[in-house]
């Protein structure tokens, strides 16, 4: 699998760093394949983040996902999932690396900017959560 899902979640589209994350992916040599802004509904945001269920932060998480529109995108690229992940940084701002998105622009654990997959099986099932194949260009 050479495709992720990424999120620019609520708190991104409001500090208006949609265009500062899009520059960073395309400046790593990788390439939107697919992007839509949406607002999900709680029941979306449980069924996306159904495998943090039992976390103490699942019921603020999921609220937090559905409070304002998000951005989705299907990124392609030469080891997508992790290299996507190192553009990210640690969940926590406080532990990621200098120069990473939350790093740059998160100020809140739980409000962290963007969201990646982290396997080639949670990349599959977050991109169909998302997007049909005929909403995915080949480039
Ligand atoms: P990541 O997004 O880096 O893959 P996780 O999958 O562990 O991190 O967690 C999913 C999301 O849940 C995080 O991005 C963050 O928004 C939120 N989160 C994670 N840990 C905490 C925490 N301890 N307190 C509050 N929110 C958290
Ligand atoms: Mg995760």
């Amino acid at each position: 699998m050479k495709r992720t899902l990424s999120i620019i979640k609520p708190d991104g589209v409001a500090k208006d760093v949609i265009g500062e994350v899009i520059k960073r992916i395309e400046s790593n040599q990788l390439k939107i394949i697919a992007m839509k802004m949406l607002q999900m509904t709680k029941t979306q945001a449980e069924g996306f983040y159904a495998v943090h269920k039992e976390r103490p932060f699942f019921d603020s998480l999921t609220d937090f996902m559905a409070s304002g529109p998000i951005v989705v995108m299907v990124i392609e690229g030469k080891n997508v999932i992790d290299k996507y992940r190192e553009l990210m940084g640690a969940t926590n701002f406080e532990e990621a690396a200098e120069g990473t998105i939350r790093k740059d622009f998160a100020t809140d654990i739980e409000k962290n900017v963007v969201h990646g997959s982290d396997s080639p099986e949670t990349a599959a099932f977050e991109i169909a959560y998302f997007f049909n194949t005929f909403e995915i260009a080949s480039r």
